[in-house]
């Protein structure tokens, strides 16, 4: 085994799937949000073990749908970027669903490109300006060789369960979606809105694009007990340093050994991704017991108290299991959450993933 490596339950992926759809009516499409390798996960392994079980991906680059294409996944992609003169020959060739929001986008799509349109309701991000929306329609009737199968809009506060906020957005989303054919594909859920706001109000249309609760976090700060992390990440001692008492650890001396002991070294700093403002704030799991990590994490290793313990080398030090050590509390440590710390995961550290076959 390697020295360090994250691996992904993909029984849980498929629980998580599985508690996404108990929150929405059963005619409702799911198409996962695989975008930025699958919030570190792994885009490849993560579309090929969902693809069964769902209707479609999205992500938000053009390459990343030909990556999915070229390793052999068949369903709809929809690409959340705009389009651009040097990626639009890539919708026709790759068969993937461009994202519109500007007569322009429609002007120099290829002649047969399939699109969504996205609508601005609040996010002031990708979507189209309210007031924008007459000339976008003239723009979409002068391209009869194109062809629209959806609109959508996304959400600003879903993560915040009740906010008005997301009730006005949608009362919006409705009335401009009057102006658009009917059999188009409706979608606005993000995960917030599916766990949040999808059993009281009318979030859920014909599609949801559930992203972080797949991988199992919630979105915002409620928890959601359903949601099972599937990563967990694991190393081994590589090292281990005696200390005296008074001694400090690693730059800038920002710890100091309360008692003589051992410190050990694991091969992980925030060159992998454990970022450096979570330095002297988490704990680890050797062995069921919980030790600190202690002095500034450093660019590839970090420092542990052992106390009197001296392990021994190559002993298996857990970082993240989802369940004792969790990324949302990593987030919260260090004032970010849990999507940035999955995505600043580096795509060197190996990846294994656990199926029940
Ligand atoms: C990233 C993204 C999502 C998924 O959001 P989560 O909060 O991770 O569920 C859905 N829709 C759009 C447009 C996005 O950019």
């Amino acid at each position: 085994m390697a020295q360090e490596h994250l691996s992904i339950d993909l029984n849980k992926l498929q629980a998580n799937l599985k508690a996404v759809k108990a929150c929405i009516p059963e005619s409702t499409q799911v198409w996962p949000v695989i975008k930025d390798d699958a919030y570190g996960h792994g885009a490849e392994v993560i579309a090929e073990f969902l693809e069964s079980s769902v209707q479609g991906f999205c992500v938000v680059r053009v390459t990343e749908g030909i990556r999915l294409r070229e390793v052999g996944i068949r369903c709809p992609i929809l690409v959340f970027e705009s389009p651009r003169k040097d990626t639009v020959k890539s919708y026709t060739s790759y068969d993937l669903i461009a994202s519109v929001s500007s007569p322009l986008h429609i002007e120099i799509l290829d002649s047969g490109t399939h699109f969504h349109v996205n609508i601005d309701t609040g996010m002031k991000r990708l979507g189209a300006p309210l007031a924008s929306i007459p000339e976008l329609i003239t723009s979409i009737h002068q391209r009869s060789d194109c062809k629209g199968t959806g609109i959508y809009t996304h959400f600003v506060h879903a993560d915040d369960p009740g906010s008005p906020r997301v009730l006005e957005q949608l009362s919006i989303f409705k009335k401009i979606r009057s102006q658009f054919p009917e059999d188009w594909m409706t979608h606005t859920a993000n995960s917030g809105a599916i766990f949040h706001y999808a059993k009281e109000l009318d979030v859920s249309y014909d599609m949801v694009r559930p992203g972080v609760c797949m991988y199992g976090y919630s979105a915002g700060d409620k928890a959601i007990d359903e949601l099972q992390p599937i990563l967990s990440w694991a190393t081994r001692l590589i090292h281990i340093q005696p200390v005296e008492k008074g001694e400090t650890v690693s730059y800038g001396g920002r710890w100091t050994a309360p008692e003589p002991g051992f410190v050990g070294v694991i091969p992980v700093g925030y060159a992998h991704g454990l970022s450096r403002l979570l330095s002297n704030r988490i704990q680890v799991l050797i062995d069921g017991n919980l030790h600190e990590q202690v002095g500034s994490i450093t660019m590839d290793f970090s420092m542990i108290w052992l106390g009197e313990n001296s392990y021994s080398i190559d002993t298996e030090v857990i970082l993240l299991d989802g369940v004792h050590l969790r990324a949302n509390d990593w987030a919260k440590l260090s004032d970010t959450i849990a999507y940035e710390i999955t995505t600043r995961l580096s795509p060197n550290l190996p990846r294994t993933y656990l199926d029940k076959d």
